[in-house]
C-alpha cells in the first residue's frame, strides 16, 4: 500500500487533500498538529511521503521537517505553503524538504507532486540498479543509493540522490534546468523550475569544499548546471 501522511490543522483543507489522495490510490494517515504527525510516523514507519503544512499551533512545519530529517533521509517531504508567504523565506528555510506546493492547489497538481516524490522515494517497484559510479573524490553507490566523498558518507535525500546520479552519468555536459526537472521529478510534474535551484543549493552545501565557489556543480548561466571538475 502506498502510504502518505498529511499534516494540516485546517480540517477543510486536510479533508480536501485526503479525499484526493485516496482517490489517487494512496492510504492516508492524518495529523492536525506537528506533535501528532511525529507520533503517527512512529506508528507508521512505512509512510513514504509526508505533506507538511507550515503554520500550525505548537511546533511549526519546518520544525517537524527538521525532526523527521534528523532520523530519516529516505522519506519524501512536501511543504504546503501559503501564497502570502514569501518564497525566498520559505525556500531558505526548507532545509530538508524535497518540494513545496503553494495553496490553493488543484487535485491534479497535488497528486502529480505526490506521485513524483513517491517514485523517487522508492515506493513503487523500481528497476534495481547495481554497481557504482566512481568519479574521485566521489563514489555513488547505486545499490544502496548512497554517496561518499573521500570515503566519508554524505547523507542525501532521495531527490538529492537522483540529482547526483543524473550529474554523475553526464559528466561535463551542461544540463538545462528543464531537463533536470524532467529527469528527476518526472515529465508529468507540474511545478516550478525553482525547485531545481533549491535542491542544488542544498546539495552544494553537502558536497562542495566551499559552497560559495562551487567546483563540482557548476552554474551554466541562463541555462542550468554542469557536473565537472
Ligand atoms: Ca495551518
Amino acid at each position: 500500500m502506498k502510504k502518505v501522511l498529511v499534516l494540516e490543522d485546517e480540517s477543510s483543507i486536510r479533508g480536501f487533500i485526503v479525499i484526493n489522495l485516496r482517490r489517487a490510490g494512496y492510504e492516508v494517515v492524518e495529523a492536525e498538529s506537528g506533535e501528532e504527525a511525529l507520533e503517527r510516523l512512529r506508528e507508521n514507519p512505512d509512510v513514504r511521503v509526508v505533506l507538511l503544512d507550515i503554520m500550525l499551533p505548537g511546533i511549526d512545519g519546518f520544525e517537524v521537517c527538521r525532526r523527521i530529517r534528523a532520523g530519516n533521509t529516505k522519506i519524501g517531504i512536501i511543504m504546503l505553503t501559503a501564497r502570502s508567504q514569501e518564497m525566498d523565506k520559505v525556500t531558505g528555510l526548507m532545509t530538508g524538504a524535497d518540494d513545496y506546493v503553494t495553496k490553493p492547489f488543484s487535485p491534479a497538481e497535488l497528486t502529480a507532486r505526490v506521485d513524483a516524490l513517491f517514485r523517487r522515494a522508492g515506493g513503487e517497484t523500481e528497476t534495481a540498479d547495481a554497481g557504482e559510479i566512481s568519479q574521485p573524490p566521489f563514489v555513488l553507490n547505486l545499490r544502496n543509493r548512497s554517496l561518499e566523498k573521500d570515503g566519508a558518507r554524505i547523507k542525501l535525500t532521495q531527490v538529492e540522490y537522483s540529482v547526483m546520479k543524473l550529474f554523475m552519468e553526464n559528466p561535463g555536459r551542461a544540463l538545462s534546468r528543464e531537463e533536470i526537472l524532467d529527469k528527476v521529478w518526472g515529465r508529468d510534474y507540474i511545478g516550478e523550475l525553482k525547485i531545481v535551484d533549491v535542491n542544488i543549493r542544498r546539495l552544494r552545501l553537502k558536497i562542495e569544499d566551499n559552497a560559495q565557489s562551487p567546483t563540482y556543480i557548476n552554474t551554466v548561466w541562463g541555462y542550468g548546471y554542469k557536473w565537472g571538475f
